[in-house]
């Protein structure tokens, strides 16, 4: 069996105990290197094999599994933050299908939650923004046209950038052609939940100089959005005026 894990942001208590009581189980772990916390892999039993997918293709994942599956051996594939964002699991996912491997995936805590709780912020905040756009800037990597971050700017909502800190001169252009002011507010939150966390506040069109000034280069992630400012209604949860199933309004 295969146990896609989410392995959380960073902090290695972030993990799920779901994830946690896996790790500590398996024979074989096979971890993304380059933005997976090495310090989980203290859960694991003496003598389990770690591998680290940084260094491998598809296929040598493919492969580990196999040889893996074929001694009866369990393998927890652990991914950053959550799997389903940026964790190419739907191919190696495909492939374990035509081997006739089982696999389950267990969530985990994206890096977009720990970047929100780093800043101590609401995404989602009445009379702002009710929706989060998580995206990427298009670079090595292709972005669909209609997904251009230009063309989610025009929606003033909420923004999550992902894999971009390289490219933020751009990233800033695209947002303010979109429509977001140069002076809106925008924060760059780097290894969010690690012990080297940074958090830096800044404008839409400062974005890359607040990064250089700040040396940070990668594992960020890029904030957007009037939920950075201090402008917000109340929400009708808990207004008294408002009844909800669960509470009658006390006076209108
Ligand atoms: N599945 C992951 C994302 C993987 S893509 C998740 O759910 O978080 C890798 C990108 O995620 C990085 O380039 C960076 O933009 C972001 N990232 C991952 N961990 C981060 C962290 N602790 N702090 C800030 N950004 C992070």
């Amino acid at each position: 069996m295969i146990h896609f894990v989410g392995a959380g942001p960073g902090a290695p208590d972030l993990i799920t105990l779901r994830g946690a009581e896996l790790l500590k189980k398996t024979d074989v772990i096979i971890y993304a290197g380059s933005l997976v916390n090495p310090a989980l892999l203290q859960y694991a039993k003496p003598g389990c094999q770690v591998y680290n997918s940084a260094e491998m293709t598809l296929e040598e994942v493919i492969d580990v599994m196999k040889d893996a599956e074929a001694k009866d051996l369990d393998t927890v594939r652990l991914h950053t933050g959550d799997a389903s964002l940026y964790g190419a699991i739907r191919e190696q996912m495909d492939l374990l299908d035509g081997l006739e491997i089982e696999y389950e995936d267990v969530p985990g805590v994206s890096s977009f939650s720990g970047a929100a709780a780093a800043l101590n912020a609401e995404y989602t905040l009445p009379d702002v923004s009710q929706s989060v756009v998580i995206t990427r800037m298009a670079g090595r990597t292709p972005v669909p046209e209609k997904e251009s971050i230009r063309s989610f700017a025009e929606h003033d909502c909420t923004m999550v950038i992902f894999l971009s800190t390289g490219l933020l001169e751009e990233v800033s252009r695209e947002l303010m052609e979109g429509g977001y002011d140069a002076d809106a507010p925008a924060a760059i939150v780097y290894k969010a939940t690690w012990p080297e966390e940074k958090v830096v506040r800044c404008t839409v069109s400062t974005l890359a100089q607040a990064a250089k000034d700040n040396g940070i280069t990668k594992t960020a992630l890029i904030l957007v959005g009037g939920f950075l400012g201090s402008e917000y209604e109340r929400s009708k949860l808990y207004d008294p005026t408002f009844t909800t199933e669960f509470r009658k309004a006390s006076h209108s």
